[in-house]
């Protein structure tokens, strides 16, 4: 059975003695309740070693939102697999579309981290997602097919299965505009059906698909219920405690 997950991406969000907050009060939350989901954030690299030391005995997975595709040395600004691993994080988010728009990051620097993840043993959340215009153009099929081979099918059968998906559809993130669960439920099966033809359906099948985009509280249990939507990547929504418990009790 593949996982349901709910993550949390804080991009670039929050002061110290915030983001010390809102780790707290997810703590506590966490503490108090029992959720049908794993619950994963990925808070700016300066607060990963505070959030790795408040959620040690509690059940929230720590992610990075981005790493560097090289091992070590001179790549200043960068963060190294090896450096996020040896502070006990989970894994990282890898070619979020704002990596895509300001940094020039294509699906080969993906390919490369997504490895790089996985050689040291950590979660990648790979993320893919076709822009308004691709959309518009009826393109948005063959993008995310093309997004979604150049960055993950030169792994292994072993290693695909240990990536989470994330299907963000560029339109929608921080827009407020989502995909109705049926134009985003469409996707997620057009995905997992291209794992399924390189790689078989069982092992299509172990793979959890995300999706983000204007994920709130009031949507989320409608598209969680999706039979190929297991769960979602929440940017906006993960900043508030009130609105982020809620999406996490849409399963
Ligand atoms: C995201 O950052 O991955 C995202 C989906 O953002 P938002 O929920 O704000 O659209």
């Amino acid at each position: 059975m593949r996982k349901n997950i709910v993550a949390g991406n804080w991009k670039m969000n929050k002061n110290f003695a915030d983001a010390e907050a809102l780790m707290i009060q997810l703590l506590e939350y966490k503490k108090n309740n029992t959720t049908n989901c794993e619950v994963y954030i990925a808070p700016p690299a300066l607060y990963l070693t505070m959030a790795k030391d408040i959620f040690k005995n509690a059940e929230v997975e720590v992610f990075a939102q981005d790493v560097s595709e090289y091992q070590s040395g001179a790549y200043t600004g960068e963060i190294s697999v090896e450096m996020i691993n040896s502070i006990g994080i989970d894994g990282s988010l890898v070619s979020h579309s704002e990596r895509r728009q300001y940094h020039g990051e294509t699906d080969s620097h993906a390919n490369r981290k997504v490895k790089a993840l996985l050689d040291v043993g950590l979660t990648p959340i790979y993320c893919n997602g076709e822009t308004l215009e691709q959309r518009k153009a009826g393109q948005h099929f063959e993008v995310v097919k093309n997004q979604t081979e150049v960055a993950l099918f030169t792994l292994s059968a072993d290693e695909i299965k240990k990536v989470v998906i994330a299907y963000e559809p560029v339109w929608a993130i921080g827009t407020g505009e989502t995909a109705t669960p049926e134009q985003a439920q469409e996707i997620h099966a057009h995905i997992r059906s291209l794992i399924a033809a390189k790689y078989g359906q069982e092992v299509a099948d172990e793979i959890s698909i995300l999706y983000g985009g204007s994920v709130k509280p009031d949507n989320a249990k409608e598209i969680f219920s999706q039979p190929d939507i297991d769960g979602g990547l929440i940017g906006g929504a993960a900043l508030k405690i009130e609105d982020f418990s809620k999406i996490i009790e849409g399963f």
